[in-house]
């Protein structure tokens, strides 16, 4: 697609070759501006597995309602969808109050360096928006805890870390293994954080403010279990922490990822090394998760846990304040995109 409009009506900076970013000047210099953000980059498909895929990952086929695709909906939905936006008003002859800024990462998926350098370019320029705009939820048709429509906006982003787990054994021949090599040893320490994941709380934002969103949908039996959470929190707690989204709302996930070992059927892994993703709940932080890592699998010999070298560690995001003026019209917005009566 194109858009020579918006183009047309925004000044463009190129960061770090292929970020951008792009300024659309309103007509009231004192307003702060706002910023809308999206990445332009995809992760890529895993070798061998295109065959696997109802449409090509990189064809943008529309079919059957949907646009199918690698990052259709991460986070290409959001970038097409501002740019269409910006289209449209800059075609109509609208003119901003507020300066419009558009902030295009480039490498989101692997370090984020774009959004990096865009963040420092504009800090340095002392721009303080009124709003941030990044990729986020959407207003689904049948929210999980409802069986109804719910329209979720995003207030906080979760942290990041990836700990590598390395179990350090002799080695040797498979023909005389040792009680506990140490493919048995990741294993046990897999098993051991699988079955002692990191607490989940529901008092907390913003899964609380989300039930308090759509209480009004909820199951009677529900709605009873929520408001009495001092009686009912490990049923209520069972019951969430059984649905992979809710999951992810209300606590610190545990995702094994990737698994090394020896490299030959007869050989004895001298190291063996699993690496596991965490995304990191308000409630805790990168050294948190780190310590209750060591913790879990302090019983298992010659274990050590480090930050595994590729991976990206970073704090959860402060959660954003939804009594702002940024957040009134974002509801606003989502309501009437869901039809009006949508919770938010
Ligand atoms: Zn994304």
């Amino acid at each position: 697609a194109r858009y020579p409009a918006i183009f047309a009506k925004m000044t463009m900076e190129k960061v770090l070759t292929h970020a951008m970013l792009m300024t659309w000047t309103g007509t009231d210099a004192s307003l702060p501006p706002v910023i809308l953000m999206a990445h332009q980059d995809v992760v890529p498909v895993n070798p061998g597995t295109d065959a696997d895929w109802t449409h090509g990952p990189f064809g943008g086929v529309v079919a059957d309602g949907y646009v199918w695709g690698r990052g259709a909906m991460d986070d290409k939905g959001s970038l097409i969808a501002i740019l269409e936006a910006g289209d449209a008003l800059a075609k109509s002859g609208w003119t901003p109050k507020r300066t419009v800024i558009f902030a295009f990462g480039h490498d989101e998926e692997v370090s984020g360096a774009g959004a990096r350098e865009i963040f420092a370019l504009l800090k340095s320029r002392n721009v303080t928006p009124v709003m941030v705009l990044d990729e986020g939820y959407a207003v689904l048709d049948n929210y999980p805890l409802t069986g109804k429509p719910a329209a979720l906006i995003g207030v906080a982003e979760k942290g990041y870390i990836s700990l590598q787990i390395t179990a350090t054994t002799e080695g040797g021949h498979s023909s005389r293994p040792p009680r506990e090599s140490g493919a048995v040893r990741i294993a046990r320490a897999l098993v051991a954080l699988e079955e002692k994941q990191m607490p989940a709380d529901l008092s907390a934002p913003p899964f609380n403010q989300m039930i308090e969103a759509v209480a009004a949908d909820l199951p009677f039996v529900t709605r009873v279990a929520f408001a009495n959470q001092w009686l009912l929190g490990s049923v209520i707690t069972g019951q969430v922490s059984g649905d992979a989204s809710a999951n992810a709302i209300v606590r610190t996930t545990t995702a094994p990822t990737m698994m090394t070992g020896s490299i030959k059927d007869n050989v004895l892994p001298q190291r063996a090394s699993a690496v596991v993703n965490f995304r990191i709940h308000p409630n805790d932080t990168v050294a948190s998760v780190t310590q209750h890592v060591k913790d879990v699998t302090s019983h298992i010999e010659g274990l050590t846990v480090t930050e595994y070298e590729d991976g990206i560690g970073s704090e959860p995001s402060p959660v954003s304040a939804t009594d702002s003026e940024a957040y009134r019209v974002l509801e606003a917005v989502a309501r009437a995109t869901g039809g009006g009566e949508v919770p938010v």
